[in-house]
Parts: structure tokens; C-alpha cells; sequence
């Protein structure tokens, strides 16, 4: 079934109508890639869908949320929603394992020597164990990154938002950090991706949305044979 749901949403920044009258089923385990000019509203859109911005009217129901009613709990959603941003937005001041370790234990409760487990399995992973211990800083932004999807991992979500996860990375890191991504599509987390990778979009994603001016123009399922035309 649907994990994502629009219906005809809107979405306003003062008078500038940034998403308009959007409507958009994402099921469960697909890719979801979203390309299209840059001002166009894509980082809108999918901050809506962990509740980042407002939508102004329509439904929106995330993994059976209803982020439109102000009583949901929006933290609810955060459990089940994670998110990758464009510029890691990792705890400067904790280390490597720490980042990983502290929504699961704050939010989850997860007991501690299950939280390390996961959090060393889950690092292992993404090909930094042996940085466990180092403080962001000490990273490349490519290893930023991929701590930062392992962080977004250790809460167990249904569904992860990347915000261009490869845009700020020097051109020979993005294949590190998009090898985790299709590690993730993998393993049947539903994943909604806004990026510049074609590659990615062609490749690993299962469906493309074309955007422009605050509305879906193109929507495929099937990303190969649309960029074959
Ligand atoms: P994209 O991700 O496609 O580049 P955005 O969703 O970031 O597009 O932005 C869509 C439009 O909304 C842009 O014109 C941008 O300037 C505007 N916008 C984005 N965030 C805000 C905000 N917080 N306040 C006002 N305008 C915004
Ligand atoms: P990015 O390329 O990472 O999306 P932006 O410069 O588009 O960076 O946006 C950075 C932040 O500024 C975002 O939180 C976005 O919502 C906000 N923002 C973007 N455009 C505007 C705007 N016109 N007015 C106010 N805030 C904006």
C-alpha cells in the first residue's frame, strides 16, 4: 500500500505558490527519484513529507500520519521518516558513533549494548568502522555523508528522504555515497530521492518524478525507458 499519500496539496511561502495542487502515491519500497530545474520545489515537496514545512491545504498522510491535523505527533512520523540532507547536518561535537548512537537511544530507547551493535554493524556497512571514534570534522563530506545515512538508518525507518545527498561532494566521492544508496534501495527501504545523479535515476530508481514550477510534469515508472527518449 501507499506509505505516501497527496492529495491535492498546496503548499504557499507568503504569496509564492512553491507547491501546487499535488497529487502523488509513493508505495512501499520503491525509488523514488525527483530531477527538475532548481527553484522548481523538489526540497519542498519532500520536506513536507516529515512535516519540515507545512503544507497549507490538501491531505498529506505519511505512513498512515496525517501531517495536515494539527494534533499528530510529529515526532511519530520522524520515527518512521529519516531524512539526508544535502550538507550532512551530523553533531559536530559527538563522535562518529555517537551521532549514530543518539536518536536511537533517545528516541527508541534502545539499550545500549544493542544500540553499539547496531550502530558498529550499521557503520561497518557504509565502510567506516575504523572512524568510530573520530569527530566529524575529522571526515571527508563524502564519509560525512555516509555517516550520516547510517545515522538515518539506526532508527529502523520506513521510508528515508535524501535532499541532494551528493551535491556538496567532491566529484570522486559521489560513487561511495551513492553504492550505499543502492545498497539501501536493496534492502527495500522506500527511498525518495531529490538529486542531480542521472545515473542514480536511471539506474537504481524505480520511478522519476519530473518537476517544474511547484507541480509533478512527468511521472514514470519506468526511469530507464524515459531517459531513453
Ligand atoms: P528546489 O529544491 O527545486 O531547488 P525549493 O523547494 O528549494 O526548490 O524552492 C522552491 C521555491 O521556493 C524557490 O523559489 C525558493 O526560493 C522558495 N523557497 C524555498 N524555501 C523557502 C522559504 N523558507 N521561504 C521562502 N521561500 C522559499
Ligand atoms: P539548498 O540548495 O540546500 O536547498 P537553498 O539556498 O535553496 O539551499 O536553501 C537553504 C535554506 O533556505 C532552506 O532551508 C530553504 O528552505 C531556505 N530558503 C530557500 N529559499 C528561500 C527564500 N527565498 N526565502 C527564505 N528562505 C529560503
Amino acid at each position: 500500500g501507499a506509505v505516501i499519500e497527496f492529495k491535492n496539496v498546496d503548499k504557499y511561502y507568503g504569496k509564492y505558490h512553491a507547491l501546487k495542487n499535488i497529487n502523488l502515491e509513493i508505495d512501499e519500497g520503491e525509488i523514488v527519484s525527483i530531477i527538475g530545474p532548481s527553484g522548481s520545489g523538489k526540497s519542498t515537496l519532500i520536506r513536507t513529507m516529515n512535516g519540515l514545512e507545512k503544507i497549507n491545504s490538501g491531505q498529506l498522510i505519511v505512513t498512515g500520519y496525517d501531517l495536515a491535523d494539527k494534533k499528530t505527533d510529529i515526532n511519530k512520523i520522524r520515527k518512521n521518516v529519516g531524512m539526508v540532507f544535502q550538507h550532512f547536518n551530523l553533531y559536530e561535537n559527538h563522535t562518529v558513533l555517537e551521532n549514530i548512537m543518539l536518536a536511537p537511544r533517545i528516541v527508541l530507547k534502545r539499550p545500549e549494548a544493542e544500540n553499539k551493535e547496531i550502530a558498529m554493524k550499521l557503520l561497518k556497512r557504509v565502510g567506516l568502522e575504523e572512524k568510530a571514534n573520530l569527530l566529524p570534522k575529522q571526515l571527508s563530506g563524502g564519509q560525512k555523508q555516509r555517516v550520516a545515512i547510517a545515522r538515518s538508518l539506526a532508527m529502523k525507518p520506513k521510508v528515508i528522504l535524501f535532499d541532494e545527498p551528493t551535491s556538496a561532494l567532491d566529484p570522486e566521492m559521489i560513487q561511495d555515497v551513492l553504492d550505499v544508496m543502492k545498497y539501501i534501495a536493496q534492502a527495500g527501504i522506500t527511498m525518495v530521492v531529490v538529486t542531480h545523479e542521472m545515473g542514480f535515476a536511471r539506474e537504481v530508481g524505480s520511478r522519476l518524478l519530473f518537476f517544474d514550477k511547484g507541480a509533478i510534469l512527468e511521472d514514470s515508472h519506468n526511469p530507464r525507458e524515459f531517459f531513453a527518449h
